[in-house]
């Protein structure tokens, strides 16, 4: 397991720094918490991708098999092409059960986090898990953590959060574990951040977790088909209309990018989850290596943005829209109009211009 060494950061909440560190020492950190803690909670991020309900679940999963029962939240709504999973009715969305929510965040005495490293992206739920009293811990992969919890254990090499916490619980367990619906959950996670091994930080250690999750007897084309193949007739036709009327191309800037207002969203009987994959689709444009995808919301854009090659987009969400992710898919929130948004955007573009040539 020397491939855990390399990117493994530790926060000692006494010298608040990140510090290469032994994994057997965090995951028996970590298991002291998990297996001495008297009511558990599981948050994500807001707007959770499969990752971020892969992971969750997985975890959840893994201790409901020792007897140890997790409560989990959810920001807000869950996509429908992740409703289907194995608990994911279990999950509590705390915009729907306000009351209830914040009452587990009160009552909990360790809060586990997954696949986000910035307390913005909690959502509501954020001052209430702030203020809580509970051991915080962070399980994730993406880059620049903000230090708002007791221990964080964040491996950006990986290609998911849900790869990482395979590997943890494989330590964590002494002996090998899988079994049905831990191994779905971190199934979901690794092929929806990776878009089935299309793109992202997958390596051959994340096929060698693949292989014992189809090892385990998980049905994979019908898990695809569940994630990819489970949408309306009228999210393929906003995808038509999108890719027809709302792409820009801009090949002097190798950029492309995508709008949406809310008026098209309404128009094809918008479900959560509909637009997932959009921002990609104009990388297969010859000479494109940079695309954003703005979805106008109440009062805010929702942003998204992909790269091929050397061109961060993390950088770029963070520096221009106090947003992040990974070097090559990156996302933010922008309080603006979609017209100033497109426009700060395009302004944006042209001073960082010299860094998408590269
Ligand atoms: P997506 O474009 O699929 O929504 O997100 C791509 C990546 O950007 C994900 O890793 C996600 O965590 C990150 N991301 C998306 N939206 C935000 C945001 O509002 N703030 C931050 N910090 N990261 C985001
Ligand atoms: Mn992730």
């Amino acid at each position: 397991m020397d491939y855990l060494l390399r990117n493994i950061f530790y926060l000692y909440p006494s010298l608040k720094v990140k510090i290469v560190i032994d994994p057997a020492k965090y995951t028996k950190e970590l298991s002291k918490l998990l297996f001495h803690s008297h009511n558990i909670l599981f948050v994500c991020h807001v707007n959770p991708d499969g990752d971020a309900i892969g992971s969750q679940l997985a975890l959840y999963h893994y201790l409901a098999s020792k007897g140890i029962s997790a409560e989990m939240i959810s920001p807000n709504n869950l996509q429908e092409f992740l409703k289907w999973m194995d608990g994911a009715d279990k999950i509590n969305i705390f915009i729907k059960e306000r009351v209830k929510c914040r009452r587990l965040i009160e009552e909990a005495d360790l809060i586990v986090m997954f696949d986000f490293n910035h307390s913005d992206r909690l959502g509501e739920a954020e001052k209430y898990v702030l203020n809580s009293k509970a051991k915080k811990v962070i399980i994730d992969h993406h880059l620049d953590s903000e230090d708002f919890v007791d221990l964080i254990i964040s491996d950006f090499s990986k290609c998911s959060t849900s790869e990482l916490l395979y590997e943890i619980v494989q330590i964590i367990n002494g002996e090998n574990f899988i079994n049905r619906p831990f191994a779905e959950a971190v199934y979901v996670g690794i092929i929806t951040d990776t878009g089935n091994f299309e793109h992202g930080a997958y390596s051959g250690n994340t096929f060698r977790i693949i292989a014992d999750i189809i090892d385990c007897g998980i049905e994979k084309d019908r898990i695809f088909n569940l994630v990819y193949n489970n949408f309306s007739g009228d999210r393929l036709r906003l995808k038509g209309m999108t890719l027809d009327r709302r792409m820009v191309v801009l090949p002097e800037f190798r950029t492309a990018y995508i709008y949406l207002t809310k008026a098209d969203l309404a128009q094809y009987n918008y479900k959560k989850g509909d637009t997932e994959g959009f921002v990609n689709m104009p990388l297969s444009i010859e000479g494109i290596v940079f695309t954003a995808l703005f979805v106008e919301k109440d009062g805010f854009v929702k942003l998204s943005f992909r790269s091929k090659g050397s061109f961060s987009v993390n950088d770029f969400a963070r520096i221009h829209f106090k947003g992040g992710g990974h070097l090559n898919a990156a996302g933010g929130e922008h309080y603006d109009s979609l017209e100033n948004t497109i426009e700060y955007f395009r302004k944006a573009l042209k001073s960082d211009f010299p860094k998408i040539q590269d």
